[in-house]
């Protein structure tokens, strides 16, 4: 089974995609329009988030089965210790085994409702991301990922101090970083050079969201709390109320984004797609990462 490690080290640049598993039919009906869409385009892999609640957990391991059966992709499902005992982790490790995925984003996740409430760990659960690191160590031949947060975790307000404990998670048994969606290529720099200071030299790929509208724009910073930087607002705030130049500046602002982390050496650029594969298509193509008989 192809682990996602064998995938990001091909030696040149590359791209992997992330997707929400589908909460009805019609939904179900545009994350598959737009999987065989980026299909063609062979990503290094294809990640699926894992929600709260049962069901939604559910179809996490529905999808990721799926892609893993129908189609040419290798799939990453992410897990949270959110309301999970050890026991239930195993048991849905066990089952993402059974349905063909062996890439896993290992992530603590936050307390339901709100976000930045107290996190409070399940009775027979676990605490941060990197225990959940090293069970799915346990558990067999997995290749595990992490999450990196280019401002520092928004609980933790030290930045060298959110950087120790990523290069912990990557020691405890990690293969590589995924990075919070950030707006500056030198952010994401600044984080993978505090990373290399600590002498840890596993891949942390850039989170990458193709800019369409204001309201994306505007939800995306509420949700993950990275900034706007001000020569990127002052290049898009005047065409607010004209969704067309908006549109194109935005994906003129990212595409100049990944060609300088491209620049920097960095390898596999994560793009967020919230299920639609017009945008990432559409940056892909101007950064030369779409094979030449799709172009
Ligand atoms: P941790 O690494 O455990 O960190 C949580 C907090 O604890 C941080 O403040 C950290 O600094 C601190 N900490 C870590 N270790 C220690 C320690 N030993 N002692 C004291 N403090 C410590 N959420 C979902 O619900 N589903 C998803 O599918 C999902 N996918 C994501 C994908 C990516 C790429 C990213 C970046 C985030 C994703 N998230 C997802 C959000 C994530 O679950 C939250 O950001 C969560 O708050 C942190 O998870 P973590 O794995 O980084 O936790």
């Amino acid at each position: 089974m192809t682990s996602v490690l064998e995938r990001i080290h091909i030696g040149r640049a590359t791209f992997s995609v992330e997707f929400m598993p589908p909460r009805d039919d019609a939904d179900e009906q545009i994350l598959w329009r737009s999987i065989r869409e980026l299909e063609g385009l062979d990503p290094a892999f294809v990640s699926v988030t894992y929600g709260a609640g049962g069901s939604r957990r559910d179809r996490t391991i529905r999808t990721t089965g799926r892609v893993a059966r129908e189609t040419t992709l290798v799939p990453m499902a992410h897990l949270t210790a959110v309301d999970h005992s050890v026991a239930e982790l195993r048991n849905v490790i066990g089952w993402y085994a059974a349905v063909g995925v062996r890439n896993v984003l290992a992530l603590r996740g936050d307390p339901p409702g709100d976000p930045m409430g107290e996190w409070v760990k399940h009775p027979q659960g676990l605490s941060y991301a990197e225990d959940l690191v090293r069970l799915v160590r346990e558990l067999g031949e997995f290749c595990v990922g992490v999450a990196a947060f280019p401002y520092g975790h928004p609980r933790c307000t030290d930045v060298e101090m959110d950087a120790d404990r990523l290069v912990s998670k990557l020691r405890a048994g990690a293969d590589f970083a995924i990075g919070q969606l950030c707006y500056s290529a030198e952010d994401f720099l600044r984080l993978r050079d505090r990373v290399a200071a600590r002498g840890c030299d596993a891949p942390i790929l850039p989170g990458v969201m193709p800019l369409t509208t204001p309201k994306m724009l505007s939800k995306t910073v509420e949700l993950s709390g990275a900034p706007v930087p001000p020569h990127i607002a002052a290049r898009l705030e005047p065409l607010a109320d004209d969704p067309k130049a908006f549109r194109a500046e935005g994906i003129d602002v990212v595409t100049e984004m990944c060609q300088q982390l491209l620049a920097e050496g960095v390898d596999v650029l994560h793009f967020y797609t919230f299920n639609r594969a017009k945008a990432t298509k559409e940056v892909l193509g101007r950064l030369g990462l779409v094979p030449s008989r799709t172009a």
